[in-house]
Order: structure tokens, then sequence, then C-alpha cells
């Protein structure tokens, strides 16, 4: 007899990991906080609803969203199966009827012997023997956010994404800048904006008065010290910008000699160079404010913004520390992480880890060896991809065909690679479903 599954999260994720468990014959007890807590994306009580986009990606296998669908429906994933059956018309791509998706495949999960469906939020991680996935995606509910906190220390539970703003080169006046790295360190990789006092005071001053986009309650208490909203920064101390990311040492302006009062560091975005980042600027002000504050600096007066900087609630583990090849936590092989809050991005990925983690937490709850997906595959290089990334700068990622190991026998036409690679992912995938026997 096997253990039966404990999965938190009728998400995207967790509801295929419950029902790919179930096709294997092990009992789930899945949890779903909607529709008594709501988050602040979702609209119903629907398991896998889609909050945003009702775009699946391309279909072509030599796209990245098209290879990793076909592995889906090679594996029988049944949110793909009623993704089919909700389809719109949207070229080359698969676009979906969100309501009908939900509605479908949330009939199917509660009419599926062996899952039994149990709504109510989930406050800390239930005791038990069987194996337990986290699923409960990037708006994890605060409660349980605290309470994973003991599992992964806090400094490897992200509670938000935060993204710099990005300038157009052609806008910045680099005459006003000067290129170095802290103590020399390395090429002269960053352009940098000095300040002297009256200038730095008068910064930090707007920046502390500047409007801020609306914050929830809740959410003020999840930030993160290391993320910071540079508004929040400023308004600790006049003299915080100064000591934390406009601090200048190992810094000397070469037309002074000295050393600035604070400095603004730019780094370049793209290979190209067309787009430079405000180092450490991740901010919630208004677009207007941005645009205010920033062209205040020297040299931005005339900046054009590519993007603005913004921040959004993104629950998601430290993956490469916390995780490893079969998304199961190293510091508790009890604990699988799945979806979002794993560190993978985005719809698609979010059901090939849900998937992903249902198998292998079934094999362990009867018993079984666990076989590691190749990593030719899309959904074994983005499982390693998570799990071996650099974990000092981790953010989540999408599947690309980048991830994908090269064996020294591709093609340089681009395309002539890509179709190598889906067929080399295809034949792995085939020797994989006959080794796992599914
Ligand atoms: C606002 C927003 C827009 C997005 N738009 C897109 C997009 O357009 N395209 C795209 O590819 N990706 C998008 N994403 C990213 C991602 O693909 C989706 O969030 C996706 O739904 C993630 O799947 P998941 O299963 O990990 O999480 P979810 O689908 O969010 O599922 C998690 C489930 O857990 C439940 N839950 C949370 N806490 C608890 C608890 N304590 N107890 C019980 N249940 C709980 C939630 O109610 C939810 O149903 C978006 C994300 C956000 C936040």
């Amino acid at each position: 007899m096997s253990r039966r599954i404990t999965i938190i999260g009728g998400g995207l994720a967790g509801a295929e990991a419950a029902w790919q468990a179930a096709r294997l014959g092990v009992g789930v007890d899945l949890h779903e906080m909607r529709p008594q807590v709501m988050t602040e994306a979702h609209q119903g009580g629907m398991l896998a609803e889609m909050v945003c986009s009702n775009s699946l990606g391309a279909e072509e296998v030599t796209s990245a969203a098209g290879l990793l669908k076909r592995e889906l429906r090679r594996l029988g994933s049944l949110f793909l199966r009623h993704a089919e059956g909700a389809r719109v018309p949207a070229g080359g791509s698969l676009a979906v009827d969100r309501q009908r998706l939900a509605a479908g495949l949330t009939a199917e999960v509660e009419s599926r012997p062996g899952v039994s469906l149990i709504r109510g939020e989930v406050h800390a991680l239930p005791a038990g023997d069987g194996p337990l996935i986290v699923a409960s995606g990037p708006l994890t509910s605060p409660a349980l956010a605290q309470s994973l906190t003991g599992l992964t220390q806090r400094k490897n539970l992200y509670f938000y994404d935060a993204t710099c703003p990005l300038l157009r080169a052609e806008s910045i006046d680099f005459t006003r800048l000067f290129a170095a790295s802290r103590y020399g360190k390395g090429a002269a990789d960053f352009w940098n904006i000095p300040l002297d006092r009256a200038r730095y005071e008068d910064f930090s001053t707007a920046l502390a008065a500047a409007e801020t986009a609306e914050v929830h309650e809740s959410e003020k208490r999840l930030f993160f010290n290391a993320c910071l909203p540079l508004e929040e920064i400023a308004r600790s101390g006049p003299q915080s910008l100064a000591y934390g990311p406009l601090k200048p040492v190992g810094l000397v302006d070469p037309r002074s000699g000295s050393r600035p009062y604070a400095v603004v560091q730019l780094r370049q975005d793209d290979l190209q160079g067309k787009f430079y980042q405000l180092v450490g600027f991740q901010t919630r002000l208004k677009h207007g404010e941005q645009r205010r504050i920033f062209r205040a600096l020297p040299g931005l007066e005339n900046a054009e913004f590519e993007r603005f900087g913004r921040m959004h609630r993104n629950t998601y583990v430290n993956a490469p520390l916390i995780l490893d090849r079969f998304s199961r936590c190293r510091q508790d092989g009890r604990v699988y992480f799945a979806g979002q809050i794993s560190g993978v991005e985005g719809y698609i990925e979010s059901v090939a880890s849900g998937l992903a983690c249902g198998l292998f937490a079934a094999w362990d709850a009867q018993g079984r060896e666990k076989a590691e997906l190749p990593a030719d595959t899309a959904l074994g290089a983005l499982l390693a991809a998570i799990s071996g990334a650099g974990w000092r700068d981790f953010r989540p990622c999408k599947f690309s065909f980048g991830l994908l190991p090269d064996r020294g026998d591709e093609p340089r036409d681009k395309k002539r690679r890509k179709e190598l690679k889906a067929e080399r992912a295809g034949e792995a995938l085939e020797r994989w479903i006959a080794k796992a026997g599914i």
C-alpha cells in the first residue's frame, strides 16, 4: 500500500501534480484555499486558473514553448488536454478560453477517484509521513510563506520580484559619467554618476517624498531586506542610500581625482549595449515620479525609459540551494516544491514542474526508485537549470533552447540546431518513458 500525497495549492502545478499521482494509483489530498481565501490576482474558486494572459505560447517545436508543450502532451498532461478543448484562434500559438479550461479541469479533478479536494487555507506544512508538494504559487498566502522560512531560512525565500529601470543608451549623456568598477576590479564595467553632497541630499529627499504605487498593509511586512525599494531605503534615513546602493567605496572620479560623496551606477543590460540598468534601483514609485526624479541626475536629463522599475509579489525559493534535480527539498526529503514557487517562471513551466513532481512524489509514496529526467529533454533541462543555477542572484527561470546541452555536432544554422535539439529531446523522452515504465 502506498502512502498518500499532500499537495498545497490547486493552481496550474498543484492540479497537474494531483492528477499525475492519482493516475499512478496514489491517493492525494489536494488543498486549495480559494474561494474562502482569495489572492490579489485570482477571480474565483476553480482549479488551474490562469490569472492573466490566455496564451500558452507558440506551437512549433523549434520554439521553447512548443517543445515543452510537446513533452507535456506526450506525458499525458491533464492541463494540456483541457487547453486543447478550450482552444481559441491564435495563429501559430495555443490560446485558450480560460474559464472553460479551468471549469473542465476542475470537474475532472473533483470526480477523480483517489483525489480528495479540501478547500481552505493551509497555514503551515502539515505533519505526516507521506510526500508533500508545496505548489502554492507566486501569491502564496502570507501565513504559509512565513512558515516556509522554517524550512528555507528567510534569506532563501523571496517575496518580491524586483526590476530596476532600464534606460535607452542613446538617451544617456555619458560625458557626465565615468567608467569604473569598484576598487578597479575587472574591466571598467559600470558607468558611474558622481554626486556631491548637495546633489545627493536633493536626490534622497525627493525620493523619500515621492509618490508610490499602492502597497497592501499585509505586503509591507513581507519586504525582504536585501530587496527593499529605493524609496523605502531613502525614508529610513538621510544617509541610508549613501551607505546602500549609492555607496561610493572603491570608486575615484578620474576628473576630480577623489571619491565622490555618492555614486549611482549603470550596468549594460544587453550584448549590443542598447540598454543600461540603474543598479539597485528596484522601486515602487509611480512611473511619472521615476521619470521626474531619475532625470534630475546628471547625465540622465533626457533619459528615455525602456522599462520602469517595478516590484511585484512573487514567492519563490532559492532553488539551487533548496532543491535537487527532482525538485525535492535538500533539507527535508519529504517536501517537493512545484510550479512558480520552485523557481520556474510561466504557465507552461509551472504545469511541467507540477507534472514532474506529481510523478516523483508518487514514486516516493510507492517506495519506487525515481528516474532522473534527461537533460536533453526540455523538462529535464528546466529542472536541472533551476537546481543547478548560481544561487547568489537566482531569478525564476523559463525554459529556453539555450538550456539544452550541446553535444558538439550541432549545425551552425540556428533553425537546424533547434530542429536537431528538438529531435534529441523527443528520443531522450521516449527512452525515459520506457525506463520509468509510465
Ligand atoms: C499577477 C500574475 C500574472 C501572471 N501572468 C502570467 C502570464 O500572463 N503568463 C504566464 O506564463 N505566467 C504568468 N504568471 C506566472 C505564472 O505562470 C502563474 O502565476 C501560474 O499560475 C503559476 O502556477 P502555480 O501553480 O505555481 O501557481 P498558481 O496557479 O497561482 O496556484 C497556486 C495555488 O495555491 C493556492 N494557495 C496559495 N496559498 C495557499 C495556502 N496557504 N493554502 C492553500 N492554497 C493556497 C492559490 O489560491 C492558488 O490556487 C503570472 C503571475 C502573476 C502573479
